[in-house]
């Protein structure tokens, strides 16, 4: 079933949540064993984030370093057919442009559909981990935008390289966006602007990156109203964990913490001590969202249930 079906038919605010696949060599068990928990709260859907290459170097003889591609993390496809087959809930493959061709990204859709899956969450992706800026595929998308509209073509059966209509597929498009703005916009407006682009391309809801400071979220939808995105904002929360999370988030994902949070942040001493406080802040941020209106709360477990289903257990 579409995200876009689960919400319109949704009567209160929905419970949704992100897993990664676990790094290669682990086993499906270890996904299971991070969803088996949450089960209990209902999920309409499980999204299932993409890993693309990255390049580390191998010593060879005499000195000489050998620069290989590897995938830490793949599986996404198939982990998005076991979920659907073993919990009987939607699976949400995140696509991205990097790294693919556009007729690998054609080939990508078509097995999605042969499973059975009907949602796919569009993205850029990221650079890879060693370059400063995303490099698209010399015959891939540069932005997510473009990707959005390939698939859209493929919904009105336009395939690549056939003149003829085909069986069209009948992907529900997601699109990310974000209330502190994406870290290499000029600022918001040109943020909104292209964000509405993905919307107009065929993007039927959002998901938020990460925020801590829900008036950020409330502002970001009162401004994508503004310009005439009128697609369900699903926001998206992440418990803060450990000691290193402290610092890794903002870095990572360019978000800020709010003051309030950052002075408790401030009095831990131990990754248990952020867990609590991590469990707290997602609590009232939960709350406050779900008296607010969210059509869906979504929940980056980025391999932590404990701390979601903490928060979960007080609000769905
Ligand atoms: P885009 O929409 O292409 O935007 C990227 C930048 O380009 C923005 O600054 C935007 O303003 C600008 N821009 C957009 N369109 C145009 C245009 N036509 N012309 C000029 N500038 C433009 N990454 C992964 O690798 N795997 C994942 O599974 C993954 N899951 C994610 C899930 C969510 C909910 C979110 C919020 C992010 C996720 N990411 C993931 C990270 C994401 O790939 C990065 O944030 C990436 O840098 C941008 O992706 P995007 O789809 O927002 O890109």
């Amino acid at each position: 079933m579409k995200v876009t079906d689960h919400l319109n038919q949704a009567k209160e605010t929905l419970f949704s949540f992100e897993i990664l696949p676990p790094l290669k060599g682990k086993s499906i068990q270890s996904i299971f064993d991070g969803i088996d928990p949450l089960m209990e709260f209902n999920p309409k859907f499980v999204n299932v984030t993409y890993h693309r290459e990255e390049y580390i170097y191998k010593e060879r003889d005499h000195g000489l370093l050998e620069k290989i591609a590897i995938r830490k993390r793949p599986g996404t496809v198939g982990i998005c057919a076991a979920v659907m087959n073993k919990y009987n809930v939607d699976a949400v493959p995140h696509l991205i442009c990097g790294g693919f061709s556009k007729e690998e990204t054609e080939n990508a859709l078509i097995d999605l559909q042969f499973l059975g899956i009907d949602n796919v969450l569009a993205l850029r992706g990221d650079s890879i981990k060693t370059e400063a800026n995303f490099r698209p595929h010399e015959n891939g998308h540069e932005h997510a935008v473009d990707l959005i509209h390939q698939i859209g073509e493929m919904n009105r059966g336009d395939y690549l390289m056939d003149d003829i209509k085909l069986e069209p597929t009948d992907f529900c498009i997601g699109a990310a966006g974000y209330p502190e703005k994406h870290f290499e916009a000029m600022n918001l407006a040109t943020d909104l602007k292209y964000l509405k682009a993905k919307v107009d391309a065929g993007a039927e809801y959002i998901v938020t990156q990460m925020f801590f400071d829900n008036q950020k979220y409330f502002e970001f939808v009162d401004a994508c109203r503004a310009v005439g995105i009128n697609v369900p904002i699903i926001p998206g929360l992440k418990p803060i964990k450990s000691m290193n999370h402290i610092s890794f988030l903002p870095k990572f994902f360019h978000i800020d913490y709010p003051e309030e949070l950052s002075n408790e942040l401030l009095k831990c001493k131990s990754n248990e001590d952020v867990a609590k406080v991590g469990i707290e802040w997602g609590i009232q941020q939960s709350k406050e969202l779900k008296a607010a209106g969210a059509p869906c709360i979504h929940y980056y477990t980025m391999s932590n249930s404990e701390s979601v289903k903490a928060i979960a257990s007080q609000i769905f």
